[in-house]
């Protein structure tokens, strides 16, 4: 066949089968009734004919057949996880994949992503490949592409001028509906995402706060664990009024519960670099981030803080590329592995790390494991299995919401576990610094409501329980600070409040962020 006739048959194929998420979310906004049945038939018409032009555009003698199949796996992939998970392929979903590292991946890994590759990917694929594709002379094969190019645009231009009113409403009133388009969507996002990262080019670092210095001298050096969980949302917090106990232990510790924390993105890779940024939520971007000091930084321009990053999640996210930094998400370093290696492990050896600071202010954060989906179940060992059936699958659609709640909630469990022996390890050292914890979740997580699962959606559309996280703060006894738990906060106070509990003197530092002001 002629090129031109296997990529209709491909758009076909695409437009037939690899868009039910983005046909479902359709028809929640536009049922299939009276004349919504002649726009959906058009928006199908439409995405079909766009999806030719795209392909004519790149097609070529060596180009069509290594594309084809190349969308064709991706899409086969991407359909599982937008079908299953409803969550979007943007850019910085493209980031968060890309940072993923191989545990994570296996995570994620099951039989239901097979059938998807081999029935959605290989099977087509197979079929392109199979295809013997007939090539006339340049001439005529370029009069043929500019032909299709032409009629597509044409039928483009037609439907959206007929429909406009429609398509109005669809791209203004009902952006995310395109995100769910597939491969469409995703070709963008990647685009989207080079021209973010890659093409930017080399990043240089700006300095800030490099005026940094502590005055104020203390009796005692400051000890402060911060502590950066990992995809807790705040209502399944037993401490802001959630029906189960998921706070024992916690709640006997003298805490300051948090209960209006939100955070500054929806996935770990937006989250973390943001909330140690001096930027807000709105001014934040990666660039930004990658491109600019952190308030590590800051508090290392001062010389008088030692820092240390002690990681159990995946990594910094380039937040400690510049402080000391252990991996604790290996048995070399950490203590505590069965499973897996867990968050306590990163306290085995900090009485050692502390007492070799001698009076000198020290900064650690812990980086935890957490609430990591869509695994709960192996979030935690036996003992915290408290709350039972378990969802034992990562395929968090085969398994009931009470199952899936009550996995995470284990998981919950033994952060509070954790949590509790952070504190007690600073207990330790009332006597000899002043000692502070803060605990603060980079994310929420959903769980099945509405049909959503995970985390990562674009913060506008994004539900309350992926924005709004658990969040507490602990003081030692010599070290008493006053803050009020029932205002809103958000990980935009961070980087103030770390300035303000080590009482560094900097421009860049603003009064008004600092939670314990
Ligand atoms: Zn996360």
């Amino acid at each position: 066949m002629t090129q031109t006739k296997l990529i209709i048959n491909i758009a076909l194929f695409f437009t037939l089968f690899s868009n039910f998420s983005f046909f479902k979310n359709v028809l929640e906004v536009y049922p299939f009734e009276g004349i919504n049945i002649i726009y959906i038939l058009s928006l199908s018409i439409l995405l079909f004919t766009f999806m030719i032009f795209i392909f004519t555009l790149l097609s070529s003698r060596y180009t069509t057949k290594p594309i084809l199949i190349l969308m064709l796996i991706t899409s086969s992939i991407t359909s599982y996880f937008m079908n299953c998970y409803h969550i979007v392929i943007d850019s910085d979903m493209i980031r968060n994949t890309i940072q993923t590292d191989l545990p994570e991946s296996l995570d994620l890994f099951n039989i239901k992503i097979i059938i998807y590759l081999l029935f959605f990917g290989l099977l087509p694929s197979f079929f392109v490949y199979r295809t013997t594709v007939q090539f006339d002379s340049f001439k005529i094969e370029l009069f043929r592409k500019i032909k299709t190019l032409l009629l597509s645009f044409l039928v483009i231009t037609i439907i959206l001028f007929s429909f406009s009113k429609f398509y109005t409403s669809f791209f203004r009133e009902h952006k995310p509906l395109r995100y769910y388009t597939n491969p469409t969507y995703w070709i963008y996002s990647i685009g989207d995402y080079i021209s973010k990262s890659v093409k930017n080019g080399k990043v240089e670092l700006k300095s800030i706060g490099l005026d940094a210095k502590i005055t104020h001298i203390n009796k005692k050096p400051k000890l402060v664990i911060m502590v950066v969980g990992e995809a807790t949302r705040a209502d399944h917090f037993s401490l802001n009024g959630y029906s189960r106990e998921t706070n024992p232990l916690l709640k006997k510790e003298h805490i300051i519960n948090l209960p209006h924390v939100s955070s500054c993105g929806t996935s770990t890779a937006h989250s973390v670099p943001c909330m140690f940024s001096i930027f807000n939520r709105d001014e934040y971007s990666y660039k930004k981030g990658i491109s600019t000091e952190n308030v590590l930084d800051v508090l290392h321009h001062t010389n008088k803080i030692d820092i240390l990053w002690r990681d159990n999640n995946s990594n910094s996210k380039g937040v400690a590329l510049r402080v000391p930094f252990e991996d604790y998400k290996t048995e070399k370093t950490n203590t505590i592995c069965d499973e897996e290696c867990r968050d306590e492990g990163m306290l085995i050896g900090l009485d050692n790390y502390i007492n070799k600071r001698g009076d000198r202010d020290t900064l650690i954060v812990l980086h935890q494991m957490g609430n990591h989906g869509p695994a709960y179940n192996k979030r935690y060992s036996k003992a915290f299995e408290k709350f039972t059936p378990v969802c034992q699958t990562n395929q968090l659609e085969e398994c009931s919401q009470e199952s899936i709640n009550n996995a995470y909630d284990n998981a919950l469990l033994h952060t509070d576990y954790f949590l509790s022996k952070v504190i007690n390890l600073l207990k330790k050292y009332n006597q000899t610094h002043k000692t502070s914890m803060i605990y603060m979740s980079d994310h929420g997580e959903s769980l099945g409501e509405h049909g959503l699962y995970l985390h990562g959606l674009p913060y506008f559309m994004a539900p309350d329980s992926q924005t709004h996280v658990g969040a507490i703060v602990w003081f030692g006894e010599s070290n008493k600070k006053t803050i009020d738990p029932s205002k809103e906060y958000s990980h935009d106070n961070l980087f103030h409040t770390l300035l303000g509990l080590f009482n560094v003197e900097t421009a860049v530092y603003k009064k008004e962020l600092d939670m314990f002001r």
